[in-house]
Formats: structure tokens, C-alpha cells, sequence
């Protein structure tokens, strides 16, 4: 079926320029956008400068170049351009410019144009919601997609596969559940690009059972779906599975491995404890696949040796690491020196990242965070302190929990929440069954977000259900061993899903047995 021109999404229409190639041998190639858009971005500023004239149609892909490169001023005098050629009005140009605003992070300027926009269709309704994904507010996606259905625009595969990403985002099981229904219903093929979306979210959203009922049902997986399966299970803890479906991709044969699926085995290795099949896999990985390890397998194999106490061959792993390690690795290394009380080698991987520092400054202090926690547990309290200097702002801690099809979420210190009062009530009966802290109001109003979380969850769910909390910091261990404590005292399953995993509390125990 061939769409007429005008009624073609963006997307198509870059992808159909070679038929304007011909009309217009000027025309800016579209293999350029993809793999070499500076050189795109310069071919359309050439057909400018030789006064060789342009049609609309040149816009969007020379906009398409500007988002993939993220050059904002190029893509700003294209802005102008397209105001003086009175394309104000054309959807296709107006969309473009928006993807490409919001691909530089210019998301107001995105937001403007979108409101001014006097028709808006389904490609220009996806492309605010990926803009609104891309800035990394997931709540204003979906509400942007909630006022798109009321505005009775149909979605098409990227509107489904971007809701997706941010119900993934957001844990929003609900919500990812009912598109899906959607998907299904409607006239939706499953695709493997909605399948793989759909594996994701299950997944991201803690349903293991529901991301491998999808697995099996796409016929013709592509090597992103595999991987979304495989780091699914890793997150989880299912370290064998991974290695048995990572067993099957091989067997299977239809498609080879890439680094990222690599990542996550050696992940699931590690968050199982399964430090001989990590090292064997690294070797098949380099060895077989002709895969150079990047420092996210550096960080994964540093993690799985530290955490079977081999800190010294993880050490020697890092000293002879053929890339520099950079400070996720040294900070993996770090966290295990912590959990075994290891202050020497602690100060020897410090040295080594305040060398980097020097180098190149890193907002992020955690690791002297780390650092503190170690000096803290050896009773070296000069130390401690003389650290703890050094720790800078910490990012704010945030907390979601889906209710119905509604997200709520919970920061330290807001106590915003219409329903508050009851929260502080429910906070208070938990503190006191669990027999812990005195429950005074400043210490409430202080308790870590997933804290409140849980105390809403269990204020608004039924007993059968689990808690479902999504996190966006890693669960302090505080906060960790009252989850226990609240699983066991209410016979609940609470699912928290912090930045690194997924942790399932159930009768006093987590999956992750406490290390995470
Ligand atoms: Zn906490
Ligand atoms: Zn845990």
C-alpha cells in the first residue's frame, strides 16, 4: 500500500526521500542523516549558500540531521528558515522541529511549538510524548498521552512503543497492561518492535511472567528483544534462567549476541552469585564473539569477583583493565571493600579515584559517601567525618507507586499528598509494630520515600496484591531491612525496584539475600 505523500508520517517521509532525490537532485541523502549527519547538516547549508532553492520536503530531514547530531543552532536558523517560507502551519515541518528541539534538550521550546500547532496528528502527538520521555519526565508523557485520547487521536506502533517506555519508567503495571489489551484488541500485529516494548515493561515492571508469556509469543525476535528478555531475568536475580535462555540464543541461531546482551549475563552472573559461570562467559564473550569488553562488563565482573569475597583478583581485574576504568567500576569495587570491611584496599581504590577526579571533576560523590561507611564501620571516626566533607548535594530521592491507573509519587520532605493525614497515621502504626524509631512528626516527615510509599501501598491495596514501589536512587539499608520487617509484620509481598534491581520482599527475606 502506497500513502499518499501528504498524509505520510514524518518518519516515512524521511525515510521516502530518494523519491525526491529524483525531482530534486539537491536533496539531502538520507543515509547522511543517519550515519553522518554533520555532513547532512553541511549539504543542506550548501544548498542554501548556492541559491540552488529547496522544497519542504528538504526540512524535516536537515531537522532530522540537527536532532542526531544535537546541534540546537543549525536546527534554530532552519527554525527561522521555515518561518519566512511560511511553513508556520505545515505539521510535518513543525513536527520535526519539535523532535529536534526536544533532541537538544530544549524542552519549552518543544512545549511552545506544540501548543501553537493548529493541527496536531498522531506523529505530532508521539513526537511531544518521546520529547517529554527524552527530557526524562515520564509523568508528563503519559499525561500528554491521556490528553491526546481525549482528543480521539489513535495511536500508532511508536505512540504504543513510547506509553510503554514510560509506564517501564514509572512501573506503572496497570496502565502497561491496558495498552497492551489495547494492542491486542486492536488491529495491531505484534510486531517485535511492540513485542520487545511490551517484554520491557513487564519486565521494568516486575512481572517476569508476563514479559516471558510475550517472549514466547513473538515469532521473529530481533536481538534487542533477547536482550530485554535476558536483562529482565537479571534484574530479577535469576541468574540460571538467564544463562539457560542466553543458552538458547546460541542454540536457536537466528540472532548473534552483542556487547549489551553480554552485559546483561555477566549482570545476572553477578546479582546470582555465579562468579565461575561469569568468568566463563567473559571468556566466551571476548574469545568466541570477538566482543571487546566495555566498562560496563569491567563493572559487572568486578562486581560478581567482590561479591564472592575475591576482592584481590577483582583489584588485579581492575589494574589490568585495557580501557581505564572510570568510577562506576572503581565505585563497584568501593561498595564490595565496604561490604567486607576492607579499609586498605578501600584507600587504595580511593587514591585511584581521586587521581581520575583531578583529571576530570565528577558531580556525582557517592563514592566518598561509600567511603565514609567504611571508615564509619572501623570505629575511624577522623576520618569519617574528614570525608564526609567531601559529599555533595545528594539527588533527591523519589518514589512511585501505581494505584489504579494512577501514579502517585513521594519525595522526602513533601507531604503535598491530599491524603497526607492518613500516610502520617499509617507511618506511625508501622514504626510502632515494627518497634522501631519514636514516630515523632519531624522524624516522619524526614522518612525516606519508599517509606511513605509503603505506607500508602498498604493504606490502598488489598492484602492479596503485592506493593509495588519504584525507586529512583539505590534502597538505603535502613529502609531494606524495614521492608523485611514490614513483609513479615503484614504478610505482604512489597516489590521495590531501585536503580540497580529488582528486590521482592516476602515473609521477612528479599530476593537480592542483602546483597545489592
Ligand atoms: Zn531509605
Ligand atoms: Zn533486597
Amino acid at each position: 500500500m502506497t500513502i499518499p505523500l501528504q498524509h505520510r508520517p514524518h518518519h516515512l517521509l524521511i525515510a521516502s526521500t530518494t523519491h525526491q532525490t529524483i525531482q530534486n537532485p539537491h536533496h539531502i541523502q538520507n543515509a547522511h542523516v543517519e550515519s553522518d549527519p554533520l555532513q547532512a547538516i553541511n549539504n543542506f547549508k550548501k544548498l542554501l549558500i548556492q541559491h540552488k532553492g529547496f522544497t519542504k520536503f528538504d526540512l524535516p530531514p536537515a531537522l532530522k540531521a540537527c536532532s542526531k547530531a544535537s546541534a540546537l543552532s543549525p536546527g534554530k536558523q532552519i527554525h527561522a528558515l521555515s518561518i519566512k517560507c511560511c511553513l508556520s502551519t505545515d505539521i510535518y515541518t513543525q513536527t520535526s522541529l519539535l523532535s529536534m528541539y526536544s533532541a537538544c534538550g530544549e524542552l519549552d521550546a518543544a512545549m511552545r511549538l506544540f501548543e501553537k500547532m493548529p493541527e496536531r496528528n498522531v506523529v505530532s502527538w508521539t513526537a511531544m510524548i518521546k520529547a517529554f520521555l527524552h527530557c526524562d519526565q515520564p509523568e508528563m508523557a503519559l499525561a500528554a498521552f491521556r490528553e491526546m485520547q481525549m482528543a480521539g487521536v489513535k495511536l500508532d506502533d511508536f505512540t504504543v512503543v513510547n506509553v510503554l517506555s514510560a509506564c517501564a519508567r514509572l512501573g506503572m503495571l496497570n496502565l502497561g497492561r491496558w495498552v497492551h489489551a489495547y494492542v491486542s484488541r486492536g488491529c495491531f500485529i505484534l510486531s517485535v518492535f511492540i513485542g520487545t516494548a511490551l517484554v520491557d515493561m513487564y519486565c521494568k515492571c516486575g512481572s517476569i511472567g508476563d514479559a516471558l508469556a510475550v517472549f514466547n509469543s513473538i515469532e521473529k525476535k530481533n536481538v534487542q528483544t533477547w536482550n530485554a528478555m535476558l536483562h529482565g531475568l537479571s534484574i530479577h536475580g535469576y541468574g540460571l534462567e538467564v544463562i539457560q535462555l542466553f543458552e538458547k540464543m546460541e542454540t536457536d541461531g537466528e540472532v548473534s549476541p552483542n556487547e549489551v546482551t553480554f552485559v546483561a549475563v555477566l549482570c545476572g552472573c553477578s546479582h546470582s552469585g555465579l562468579p565461575e559461570e561469569g568468568q566463563f562467559y567473559f571468556n566466551v564473550m571476548q574469545k568466541k564473539y570477538r566482543i571487546e569488553p566495555t566498562v560496563k562488563h569491567y563493572g559487572c565482573m568486578v562486581d560478581l569477583l567482590a561479591r564472592t569475597g575475591r576482592l584481590d583478583e577483582a583489584f588485579k581485574l581492575v589494574t589490568e583493565m585495557q580501557i581505564p576504568p572510570n568510577v562506576v567500576v572503581l565505585g563497584a569495587l568501593l561498595s564490595a571493600c565496604r561490604i567486607q570491611n576492607n579499609v586498605f584496599m578501600a584507600e587504595r581504590v580511593m587514591e585511584k579515584i581521586n587521581r581520575m577526579e583531578k583529571d576530570c571533576p565528577h558531580s556525582d560523590t557517592s563514592h566518598y559517601v561509600i567511603m565514609s561507611n567504611v571508615y564509619s564501620q572501623a570505629g575511624l571516626k577522623e576520618k569519617m567525618a574528614e570525608v564526609r566533607m567531601k559529599v555533595g548535594k545528594k539527588p533527591t530521592g523519589s518514589s512511585w507507586i501505581e494505584i489504579g491507573c494512577d501514579v502517585h509519587e513521594f519525595a522526602v520532605g513533601r507531604t503535598s499528598h491530599p491524603m497526607w493525614e492518613k500516610i502520617q497515621q499509617m507511618l506511625v502504626e508501622v514504626t510502632a509494630k515494627l518497634g522501631r524509631k519514636s514516630g515523632r512528626e519531624e522524624d516522619l516527615q524526614s522518612s525516606h520515600s519508599e517509606m511513605v510509599a509503603v505506607a500508602f501501598g498498604l493504606l490502598m491495596t488489598s492484602a492479596s496484591m503485592p506493593i509495588r514501589i519504584a525507586k529512583n536512587l539505590r534502597i538505603c539499608e535502613d529502609c531494606h531491612d524495614a521492608m523485611k520487617s514490614i513483609s513479615e509484620a503484614y504478610g505482604r509481598v512489597v516489590i521495590v525496584r531501585d536503580c540497580t534491581r529488582f528486590h521482592q520482599f516476602r515473609a521477612g527475606h528479599c530476593s537480592c539475600n542483602d546483597y545489592w
